[in-house]
């Protein structure tokens, strides 16, 4: 599975990384562990906006 890193927007192999987080219900690959430690560190600068209905 391709996925993309929300860190670097680098796209790679899913199953070629030890390093993910669930975050709101949502699991986020990264190709590195720096990427993770940024994330982690800032989730919500990172974090795929997803479509809401507001209100
Ligand atoms: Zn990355």
């Amino acid at each position: 599975m391709k996925v993309i890193c929300p860190v670097c927007n680098r796209l790679f192999e899913a199953e070629c990384t030890p390093y993910t987080t669930d975050y709101n219900n949502i699991k986020y690959y990264f190709d590195t562990e720096i990427c993770m430690l940024a994330f982690l560190r800032e989730p919500d600068r990172f974090a795929f906006k997803c479509k809401k209905n507001e209100g």
